[in-house]
C-alpha cells in the first residue's frame, strides 16, 4: 500500500504502520457517530438507545450520575466493552464512516485509532519512563517499525508538556513520578500510537487541583489534532474543557441508563432543554 492510499483511508480500517509516529498526516479530523447504541454486561443492559455525534477537534464531556454508563459509552467506542466476559452491544458505531463493529475491522486497529487514558494513571511500574511512551506503539506495530523510538519518545512528552521534567532520567521507573506526571506519561503513551480519537475516562479525579488544570491545559491543546471525549464528574471541569456536553441519566432504579440530551457546552451549562439535566447541573439531584 502506497503511503497516499493510507492516507485515504480512516485510521480504524488500516493496518498497522511500521513507523507509526513519524509521517502521521494531520487529518481533518475525525467524526465518530454513535446510533442507538445499547450495551450489556450479560443479559442486564447498563445503558439503552444512545445516539450521538462526536464532532472532529472537540471535546465531548460525558456527565452524568453514577452508574449510568458513561464508561461504558466510552468503552464501546474503542471496542474494550467487548473485553468483558458476556458483554456485547447493539447498535453501530462509526469512525469517519467506518463500523467499528464491521466484520472486517480489527478490534486491534479500533484501539490503535481510538486512544484510551483511565481514571487512575497506570504507567507500567517496572518500565522507564522511556518505554512506558513506546509500549503501545511496539504493541501495534508487531516489532515491524524501522529505527529508533528517540523522535517519538521527544515529541510526545513535548506534547504532554513533560519533556522537560523527565529529559534527564528517561530510563528511572514510571512509576517514580507524581501523580500528574504519571497521568501526561500515560496520555503521551496514548498519543505516541497518532491515535485518531482519545478517550479520557475521569482523568483528573485521582489528581490535586495544580496537576488537574495541567491536564485540562493539555486537553486544550490536544483537542487540536485529536477528537476527545471525556468522562468527569467535575462540573466545572466539563464547562472548562469541553465544547459539547452530553447528560447521562438513570430513569430509575433498576433500568439502564439513557442519553437525556447533548448540546453545546455553553447551551448545556446556561440553559439546557431538559429540566433533569438543570437539576443535575444545579446540584438539586445526583
Ligand atoms: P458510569 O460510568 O456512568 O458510572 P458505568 O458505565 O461504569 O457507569 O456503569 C453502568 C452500569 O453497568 C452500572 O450499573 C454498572 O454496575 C454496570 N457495569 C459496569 N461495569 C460492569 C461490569 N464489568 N460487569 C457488570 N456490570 C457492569
Amino acid at each position: 500500500m502506497t503511503e497516499t492510499e493510507r492516507e485515504q483511508m480512516p485510521a480504524v480500517v488500516q493496518p498497522p504502520r511500521s513507523d507509526a509516529s513519524e509521517s502521521a498526516p494531520v487529518t481533518g479530523g475525525t467524526r465518530v457517530e454513535i446510533e442507538n447504541l445499547t450495551a450489556y454486561y450479560g443479559s442486564r443492559a447498563a445503558v439503552t438507545d444512545v445516539s450521538l455525534t462526536v464532532l472532529p477537534r472537540t471535546v465531548t464531556a460525558f456527565i452524568g450520575p453514577s452508574g449510568c454508563g458513561k464508561s461504558t459509552v466510552l468503552r464501546a467506542i474503542n471496542r474494550m466493552h467487548e473485553e468483558i466476559p458476556g458483554a456485547r452491544i447493539e447498535g453501530r458505531i462509526t469512525i469517519d464512516g467506518v463500523d467499528v463493529y464491521g466484520r472486517d475491522v480489527d478490534p486491534t486497529s479500533v484501539r490503535r485509532a481510538v486512544g484510551m487514558v483511565f481514571q487512575k494513571a497506570n504507567p507500567f511500574p517496572t518500565m522507564s519512563i522511556y518505554d512506558n511512551v513506546i509500549a503501545g506503539l511496539k504493541l501495534v506495530s508487531n516489532g515491524r517499525r524501522r529505527g529508533g523510538y528517540d523522535e517519538i519518545v521527544e515529541k510526545a512528552l513535548r506534547r504532554t508538556n513533560l519533556w522537560d521534567e523527565v529529559k534527564d532520567r528517561l530510563n528511572k521507573a514510571g512509576s517514580a513520578l507524581s501523580g500528574g506526571q504519571q497521568q501526561r506519561l500515560c496520555i503521551a503513551r496514548a498519543i505516541a500510537v497518532e491515535p485518531e480519537v482519545v478517550l479520557m475516562d475521569e482523568p483528573c479525579s485521582a489528581l490535586d487541583p495544580i496537576s488537574t488544570l495541567a491536564i485540562e491545559d493539555l486537553i486544550g491543546d490536544l483537542k487540536k489534532q485529536y477528537t476527545i471525549v471525556i468522562v468527569t464528574h467535575n462540573m466545572q471541569q466539563a464547562s472548562r474543557v469541553s465544547d459539547m456536553t452530553a447528560f447521562f441519566s438513570l430513569p430509575g432504579p433498576g433500568l439502564p441508563g439513557t442519553l437525556i440530551e447533548v448540546d453545546d457546552t455553553t447551551t448545556m451549562f446556561q440553559t439546557p432543554s431538559r429540566k433533569a439535566t438543570e437539576d443535575y447541573i444545579t446540584g438539586r439531584v445526583g
